[in-house]
């Protein structure tokens, strides 16, 4: 039987560390880091997961704020917004919650973002730095599965780490930093043209699906022993719940749990990690200069 990995638990080490950190650095005289949180729109999911990282925020001794735009909102308008975060000194990070509406285009509003304020680490100026080893900001949820690893010190070096999704969020930086000289996995990423999926998979040490498909990843695809990672977040329908619903990943976790040797839950895995990893990118936007 697989153990756990209790991302929980080791997110509350991560924010603690964090807190310390926080802590240190307004005792000598500076302001509490800053992070403005930007929310288009009124998607449930996107508020729920926008008050978790105000809340976490906060715990930590950071100032968040949310700055909070009706659906109709145009894109010029919220660049012209963006720009004035990006031009506010007290301002340390920024975080425009996705998705956005179909009239925005992300990727406008993500070239707008001050690279040096882009606390998930999206913007190209950083995803070139992350693809080149240089350093810089990296997306929360892969420096949240690679803080996973080490913490429940699963050995990286030289083991094949097989990533289902190739997305700019998820399967691509966390590729670069999985490739990174102090973790040395081989790396290889698969997405929904790769042939032979489940041959790749069985050659997996690590195993981390980012896919957005409930159960994707059946127990034949793991090699015993391998460690596997769930990413995903998925609603399936539960007449048992009070919501209609229940979250679930991309990995059939009953069954994967009898090959696997760790593996994540979810929930309860990667998902804190990622509201982690976005506090001390936060902590670092406000510390330090790349
Ligand atoms: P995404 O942008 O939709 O990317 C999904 C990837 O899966 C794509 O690269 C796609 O391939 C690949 N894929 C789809 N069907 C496939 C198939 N049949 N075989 C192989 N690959 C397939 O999603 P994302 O933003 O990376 O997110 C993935 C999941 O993680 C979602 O459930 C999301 O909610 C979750 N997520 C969780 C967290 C967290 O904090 N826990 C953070 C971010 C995302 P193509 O590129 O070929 O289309």
């Amino acid at each position: 039987m697989a153990i756990v990995i209790d991302g929980k638990a080791i997110a509350s080490e991560v924010r603690n560390e964090v807190r310390i950190n926080v802590e240190k650095w307004t005792s000598l005289g500076h302001p509490p880091p800053f992070l403005a949180v930007v929310l288009v729109g009124d998607n449930p999911a996107s508020a729920s997961y926008v008050r978790g990282k105000i809340k976490a925020s906060h715990d930590a001794g950071i100032d968040g704020e949310t700055y909070s735009f009706d659906a109709t909102i145009s894109e010029k308008d919220l660049l012209d917004f963006i720009r004035k975060l990006n031009d506010r000194p007290n301002v340390n990070g920024i975080l425009v919650q996705l998705p956005l509406p179909d009239h925005i285009d992300a990727s406008n509003v993500i070239a707008t973002l001050d690279p040096n304020k882009d606390v998930d680490g999206l913007h190209t100026v950083n995803a070139g730095r992350l693809a080149t080893d240089l350093p810089g900001f990296v997306p929360c949820t892969p420096a949240g599965i690679v803080e996973l690893l080490s913490r429940s010190n699963i050995p990286t070096q030289g083991k094949h780490a097989v990533i289902i999704g190739r997305s700019n969020l998820v399967g691509r930086p966390l590729g670069s930093l999985l490739l990174r000289k102090d973790v040395n996995a081989t790396v290889t990423i698969c997405h929904s043209r790769t042939q032979n999926l489940p041959d790749i998979c069985q050659q997996a040490d690590i195993l981390i699906a980012a896919i957005g498909r409930a159960h994707f990843v059946t127990a034949d695809m793991i090699k015993p022993g391998a460690t596997v990672i769930d990413v995903g977040i998925n609603r399936v329908n539960d007449p048992s719940k009070k919501r209609g619903y229940r979250l679930t990943g991309d990995v059939d976790y009953e069954a994967v749990s009898d090959i696997a040797g760790y593996i994540t839950p979810v929930p309860g895995g990667v998902g804190p990690m990622t509201i982690a990893l976005l506090l001390n990118n936060t902590l670092i936007a406000a510390t330090r200069n790349f």
